[in-house]
Parts: C-alpha cells; sequence; structure tokens
C-alpha cells in the first residue's frame, strides 16, 4: 500500500499532485529546487475549463480563478484577416494567470491543505531499497513508497526511469512577455493570437487600458534564462522591432516598448512522446513526460494511487488513462507550434492553417468540446479490468 509520496518540483503539477495524493490518504511532500517560491518568475499561461474543473477537484479552482484575468473571446490573427475562435457553449472563459501568480496560489493552498514543501532540494539520484530514496545535490536524502516527478520539461527524474529517454525539442523561438503603455483597439478580454510577417506575437488590452504583448522571437540556438538575461534589454527590443516592425498592431507595440519592463520567459521546448511513463516506484506527470495536461494528470495519478492494489498496477492504469488524451493533445499543440516557428515551410502552411481555423470556428463542438469539456470523476473508482477494454 502506498502511504508517502515524494513529489519532485513545486511548479503546477508538483503541488497538484500532492493536493490530489492527500485527498486519495497519501501523505505527500514537494521537493523544489529553487530556494523558494517561484515569485516574479516570468510569464502567463491560460488555463481551460478542463484545468479548471480538475483545479476544482483539489480545491485549487477558486483561488486560480480569482488570481486570473478571464478571456471569453480568442481571435486568430493573420495579418489583415481574423477567424474568431468560439467558445464552447457553457464553459467558463479561459483564464490568464501569471506564472509566478500560480505557482503562488498552488503553494499557498497546497500547504492550507497540509502539504509540506522543501526547498533547495534538486534531485540528483534515486536510490533502490525497501521504497525508493531520494538523493538532493545537496547530499541529503528523503524516503517514500513512490516518487512523483513534476520536474518540468528538463525533467531530472526522466532520465532516472529511462536514461536513452528523449529530451525536450527545441522549437527555435525565444519567448518575451511585456506591458506595454499603449492601447489597442479592441475590448478587454479579447485574446488575439498573430502570425505576423516573420514571428508569431499575442496581445491582449488589459483592464487598465495598456496592452500585454508576448512574442515568440526567432533564435536559431536555445540560450538558457541566465544567457538570455545576460543580453541588454535594449538590444533584445532592437531584434523585436526588426522582427515585428512591419506588423498591425505588433509594429506600433514594439515601437513603444520600454526595455526596462520588458521580461524573458525563456526558450521554448517542446516534448516528443516519452516511451516509458513510470519504472518501479519512478512515475512522470506533467511536461516532464510530455507538454500541458499537467494538472488533470496529477488527479488521475493520485486516483490509481488510491484505488489500485499496488504500485505497478497503478502506474500501468494511470498511464493507460492519460496516454491517449495527452499524446493526442500534444500532437496538435506540435503542429501549430511549427507553424508559428519562422522559415518557408511555416509560411507556405499559412493558407492551410487558416482555412483549417475557419472549419474549427464552424465546429467547435468537436473540435474543442472532448479537449475542455473533459471532466474527471474523482468519486468513481479506478478499475482495471474498465481500463484493459479501452
Ligand atoms: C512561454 C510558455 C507559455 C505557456 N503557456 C501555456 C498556456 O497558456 N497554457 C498551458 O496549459 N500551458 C502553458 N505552458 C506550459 C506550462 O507552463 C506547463 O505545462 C506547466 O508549467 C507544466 O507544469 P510542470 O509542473 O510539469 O512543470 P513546471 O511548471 O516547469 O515546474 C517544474 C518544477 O520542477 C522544479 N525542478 C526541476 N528540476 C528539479 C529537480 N531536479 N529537483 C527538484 N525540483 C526540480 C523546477 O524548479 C520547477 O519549479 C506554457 C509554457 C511556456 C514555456
Amino acid at each position: 500500500m502506498t502511504t508517502k509520496a515524494l513529489v519532485i518540483g513545486g511548479g503546477v503539477a508538483g503541488p497538484v499532485t500532492a493536493l490530489a495524493l492527500r485527498k486519495a490518504g497519501i501523505d505527500a511532500t514537494v521537493y523544489e529546487a529553487y530556494p523558494s517560491t517561484a515569485d516574479g518568475i516570468g510569464g502567463t499561461l491560460a488555463i481551460a475549463p478542463n484545468g479548471l474543473a480538475a483545479l476544482e477537484i483539489v480545491g485549487a479552482r477558486d483561488a486560480v480563478v480569482d488570481s486570473g484575468l478571464p478571456i471569453p473571446k480568442s481571435v486568430m490573427s493573420f495579418g489583415r484577416r481574423e477567424v474568431e475562435l468560439p467558445r464552447l457553449a457553457g464553459m467558463p472563459p479561459l483564464r490568464l494567470v501569471h506564472r509566478g501568480d500560480l505557482y503562488r496560489v498552488l503553494y499557498d493552498v497546497a500547504v492550507a491543505g497540509g502539504v509540506e514543501f522543501v526547498h533547495g532540494k534538486r534531485l540528483v539520484a534515486v536510490e533502490p531499497g525497501d521504497g525508493v530514496t531520494a538523493r538532493f545535490a545537496d547530499g541529503s536524502t528523503a524516503t517514500g513508497d513512490v516518487l512523483v516527478g513534476a520536474d518540468g520539461v528538463h525533467s531530472t527524474v526522466r532520465g532516472l526511469i529511462d536514461a536513452s529517454a528523449p529530451g525536450p525539442g527545441y522549437t527555435g523561438m525565444l519567448g518575451f512577455e511585456a506591458i506595454v503603455d499603449r492601447p489597442v483597439p479592441t475590448e478587454t478580454g479579447t485574446m488575439y493570437f498573430a502570425f505576423g510577417r516573420r514571428a508569431y506575437y499575442l496581445y491582449w488590452r488589459r483592464p487598465d487600458g495598456r496592452t500585454h504583448f508576448g512574442a515568440n522571437l526567432p533564435q536559431d540556438r536555445p540560450l538558457s534564462l541566465a544567457e538570455a538575461r545576460a543580453v541588454p534589454a535594449s538590444e533584445w527590443v532592437r531584434r523585436l522591432r526588426e522582427a515585428y516592425g512591419d506588423d498591425d498592431p505588433g509594429g506600433d507595440l514594439v515601437r513603444h516598448l520600454d526595455p526596462a519592463g520588458l521580461t524573458v520567459t525563456g526558450s521554448l521546448h517542446i516534448m516528443p512522446s516519452v516511451p516509458h511513463w513510470h519504472r518501479g516506484r519512478l512515475v512522470l506527470v506533467g511536461d516532464a513526460v510530455r507538454a500541458s495536461l499537467a494538472i488533470e494528470s496529477a488527479v488521475e495519478l493520485a486516483r490509481c494511487l488510491r484505488d489500485l492494489p499496488d504500485v505497478p498496477s497503478a502506474f500501468a492504469a494511470y498511464e493507460r488513462l492519460r496516454r491517449p488524451r495527452v499524446e493526442r493533445i500534444a500532437t496538435r499543440a506540435a503542429k501549430v507550434n511549427n507553424l508559428k516557428a519562422p522559415g518557408p515551410l511555416a509560411r507556405a502552411m499559412m493558407p492551410v492553417l487558416m482555412r483549417l481555423m475557419l472549419k474549427t470556428a464552424m465546429r467547435p463542438e468537436k473540435t474543442f468540446g472532448p479537449d475542455q469539456r473533459h471532466l474527471i470523476d474523482w468519486a468513481a473508482p479506478v478499475v482495471e479490468a474498465d481500463l484493459a477494454r479501452t
């Protein structure tokens, strides 16, 4: 029986896994490499209705909703042409949350729910034995029945499960965000995903009238956050002006961009399919295994550990429950991502994407229904025989 879990990573998946495990009657401690909660970490995340529904199960939905901005309308723009992406009837709007705020809110809810966090613990190795022992960079150790790798796209646990596991692929883009003291002619609550002449960007009007601008700047080699931040902001602004200067409203936004307010959010990576999600007492959730759906997977992992008689059958059931959905959505995200990257292929594909988006706009339920209406029935037991039939 599983009574104690070591959760590696205090980002998004880590705190949600720990909360869900506690709800399932399993004690969980989160070990995070950074010395404190990641306040001030840049970037914005959009949480879809299915993510909010999964947060509800662990009691974190209201706090996340309160810390975010509702986005009832999304528009894709291709130069002068715009396609409004429809919202599903009866579904709540997307919530935009600053990454630092999301980490903080999940941390607060988890601590209030009795989860222990230990900061400054970077996992470097695991040792087998009676259960599993995690070894951290400072030489300390911790022992539990299972170890959950919620350690993000550059996961250490993934390599401990399978030394030949694929690593993240670099998309050829570096992310930036800034608040620009310049209005865009649109109402608050509409998010624009803009395929510019040379690069992809996004923007939305803030309640204070200013504009939130996010850029995916083409960049041939991946830079670590430290490397990217070592480049003077004025140089990045110069490059952003070069890339977006001819776009509307991108050009106006970059010309009014104050270098002091520019945040580098980091090189953009995407995970390919990972052959092994678990081995022995180790298992992966969140970006460690494949992008996105981190919140749902965290909750499902806890259900499996709650209901199945031993660790191997719980991990196998978890993978069977999650892999098809995660792979399907991640594969589609990777395709769209390819179109954001610069280059002749992306440019040639743009009319195809536009037609696809128009079709999507006409059949929202077919395209987004299965993604966004997905609900986890926490009370329902996970039954191995049912999964084997799927
Ligand atoms: C620019 C950008 C925009 C995005 N936009 C969206 C969006 O709009 N919607 C969406 O759903 N997703 C979005 N994503 C993806 C989203 O950020 C991830 O899916 C989510 O953060 C995954 O959570 P996670 O907990 O798996 O990883 P993370 O949030 O990266 O957390 C991993 C944690 O593990 C810690 N860690 C790493 N290694 C170790 C170690 N060895 N020992 C201990 N701790 C360790 C890290 O410090 C970190 O705190 C975006 C990602 C990026 C980069």
